[in-house]
């Protein structure tokens, strides 16, 4: 047995693949469950729930929310997983509605500012969304509509290029506040896990002990993603000795995005164990 895969994107974010297809494939590999992870949206939930139970294979519904965490001296992104929270709940439906529209608008802004440039509308951004209106409109579709230009050969080089967050096009996403989202999900019977918090691709400066420890204490922080292929070895021991001091579960996931991405399914996992209690600890069963 492989463990759990507790980090997993579809197409109803920036994924490749169906939550149908991801259930299928992560039965075929041998892993004893998975979560779907999608960005700031619960709209896979209801296929996902469906493929659990037609494949009958465990599905933790989740989502990874980004999130701003900043003080004096430090301006943080900082991704949180959230599993098995009530996705009815008020607090939580009105931050994923605030989030979808600050990306939309976003989104907007980048493509008027490329197709000053580049050949593309927003007319063909939206025409690399196959979700329609479920989906959240980001980077990867305006990136899919340069490649469907013909400006860059994929997905990946695009995002490299005039999507890059380096690039002149680029405009920052205003995110909420860490403590404000952990806190909503935990109000809705959330399990709430920091993701790669020792990336330091990712961010020019991490989230310190202090900033997670008070996480821990004043929000209800349940644990950390420490088995992810952007956490170094000596950050996976930074963040694993701090679980241990905090008494926070230590989760693993692949940040799979099917073919969008090189990770590999089930390529970091979490322990049978840690995946009971976080199924324990969650409002929502994991079938009805
Ligand atoms: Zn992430
Ligand atoms: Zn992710």
């Amino acid at each position: 047995m492989k463990g759990w895969d507790l980090h997993c994107h579809t197409v109803f974010s920036d994924g490749t693949y169906s939550p149908t297809e991801l259930v299928r494939i992560a039965k075929k590999e041998g892993l004893q469950g998975i979560a779907i992870s999608d960005h700031d949206t619960i709209a896979g939930w209801d296929e996902a729930k469906k493929a659990a139970i037609v494949e009958d294979f465990p599905v933790i519904r989740g989502t990874e929310i980004t999130s701003q965490h900043d003080d004096k001296n430090r301006h943080v992104s900082v991704h949180v997983l959230s599993y098995l929270y009530d996705c009815e709940d008020e607090h939580v439906l009105n931050l994923y509605a605030q989030m979808r529209k600050r990306r939309l608008e976003r989104a907007q802004l980048m493509v008027e500012k490329l197709s000053q440039d580049f050949p593309i509308t927003w007319e063909s951004v939206l025409e690399q969304v196959h979700e329609g209106d479920k989906t959240t409109v980001g980077r990867p579709h305006i990136a899919d509509a340069l490649v469907a230009a013909g400006i860059y050969e994929n997905r990946s080089l695009a995002f490299a290029g005039a999507i890059s967050a380096k690039s002149p096009y680029y405009i920052p996403v205003l995110s909420p506040n860490v403590a404000d989202v952990i806190t909503a999900l935990k109000n809705a019977g959330g399990v709430v896990v920091l993701a790669h918090s020792g990336a330091t691709s990712r961010n020019r400066q991490l989230l310190s002990d202090n900033d997670i420890e008070f996480f821990a204490k004043e929000c209800g922080l349940d644990g950390l993603e420490i088995f992810h292929r952007d956490n170094s070895a000596e950050q996976r021991a930074r963040l694993s000795t701090l679980a241990d001091r905090l008494g926070l579960l230590k989760t693993g996931g692949s940040d799979w995005h099917g073919l969008g991405k090189p990770n590999k399914l089930g390529e970091n996992t979490t322990d049978n164990e840690t995946a009971m209690e976080i199924i324990h600890r969650g409002r929502i069963r994991l079938l009805p």
